[in-house]
């Protein structure tokens, strides 16, 4: 058997490009939640914090760390950012009086606490807990009327990004694998991005190797620290991609069947994935071989595909819940708002893609 392609560290092609960086305040580690009072006190001295039903635990001992800098608990957050959801946080936000949030969650918490900066100005903290990297992004996802629009936006980005390896112990294997190959896709898709740069490519190869060894040593062993921290950390450089350059096929194609079908976020990228790359893989060869060699895989699709099914991860759309009815419907729709990607949209090839996708099958680079 060959030798796994070696990561190639530096792009030393001659290449103009441009490189759009955000500005961060980033904390990470271990037991950097003991830091939170200090970042508040930064931004302000009357913080909301924002946190799922689920997690209004974590969110009730953030509140009793922060003493008299905590104004109260909004724990409504919920998955695609609901305006009226929204709309009910701002109201408290205003009797409370916050003069800033501090986000505890998921992609769900953060998606508010930015939805609530977009309106308000008010200063955030984001403190994630699963992989989703929406923290690092100008990006937002919000619905209404059942229909979700994205806006891009800096005012969205948080001020303070606290990154707690601690507070991401309790995210279920499952919930930890399909999250950390939703990172992998921000990656995957930055290597070939039309505005693609050495700077965000280094990044990319760095956080997939990181989420490709740490996975399966979570699922093995939830609470493998070492795992935990390399995850998180690779989970931080995809989302910094997600927010530096434009995505490609597999963002709109999950965008569009997450929306019209309610199908959960983490779990649509972990199965479309292999297959988007597949589609994408002769139009970028160069981008591929590097993600094959950040896998340790032979071949990029293949090499998402067989990880996915190592960590246990869902890889049919018919498991989550789309009927095999809205194939063709769900190919119209991925085609009905035209941008850019490396081959060219074939609405054959991608309904291809997505009865593929739906069973479950491997992904075929000829489709
Ligand atoms: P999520 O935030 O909905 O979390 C899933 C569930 O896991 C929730 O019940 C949550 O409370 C729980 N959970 C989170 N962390 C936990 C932990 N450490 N321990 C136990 N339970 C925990 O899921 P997500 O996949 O992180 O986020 C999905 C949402 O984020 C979607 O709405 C998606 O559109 C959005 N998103 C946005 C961007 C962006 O750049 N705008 C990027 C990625 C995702």
């Amino acid at each position: 058997m060959q030798e796994p392609l070696k990561p190639i560290v530096s792009d030393s092609a001659m290449q103009n490009f441009v490189y759009n960086g955000h500005a961060a305040r980033v904390i990470f580690g271990s037991g950097t939640l003991a830091r939170v009072a200090e970042e508040v006190r930064r931004l302000g001295r009357r913080a909301l914090v924002l946190s799922t039903p689920q997690q209004i635990d974590q969110a009730r001992h953030l509140a009793a760390t922060l003493g008299d800098l905590s104004v109260g608990i909004f724990a409504e957050a919920t998955m695609h950012t609901p305006v009226e959801v929204t709309e009910r946080a701002l109201k408290a936000s205003r009797e409370l009086d916050a003069d800033c949030t501090v986000a505890l969650g998921g992609g769900s918490t953060t998606g508010l606490g930015k939805a609530i900066a977009l309106r308000t100005d008010l200063p955030q903290i984001v403190i994630p807990t699963t992989y989703a990297g929406s923290e690092m992004t100008p990006i937002l996802g919000e619905t209404q009327d059942g229909a979700k629009k994205t806006i891009r936006n800096v005012k969205v980005l948080p001020e303070t990004v606290l990154y707690d390896v601690d507070l991401t112990m309790s995210l279920p294997a499952s919930l930890s694998a399909s999250s950390g190959m939703n990172a992998i896709a921000h990656s995957v898709e930055a290597l070939y991005a039309e505005d693609s740069n050495p700077v965000v490519s280094l990044i990319a190869c760095a956080g997939i190797e990181a989420l490709a060894k740490a996975l399966p040593a979570i699922v093995a062993k939830a609470d493998d620290r070492e795992a935990r921290w390399q995850a998180l950390y690779g989970a931080w450089l995809s989302g910094i991609c997600l927010g530096a350059v434009g995505m490609g096929l597999h963002h709109k194609l999950c965008h569009t069947l997450g929306g019209a079908f309610d199908l959960p976020h983490a779990e649509t990228h972990t199965i479309v994935l292999p297959h988007a790359v597949a589609y994408n893989q002769r139009a970028t060869q160069p981008a591929m071989a590097r993600v094959a060699a950040a896998l340790g895989a032979r071949d990029a699709a293949t090499g998402l595909y067989d990880l996915a099914g190592r960590i246990g991860a869902k890889r049919a759309l018919r498991d989550i819940g789309m009927p095999e009815a809205d194939i063709q419907r769900a190919a119209e729709m991925a085609l009905a708002n035209p941008y850019w990607n490396p081959r060219p949209l074939d609405g054959a090839a991608i309904k291809r893609l997505i009865a593929r996708a739906w069973s479950g099958d491997p992904p075929d680079a000829a489709i």
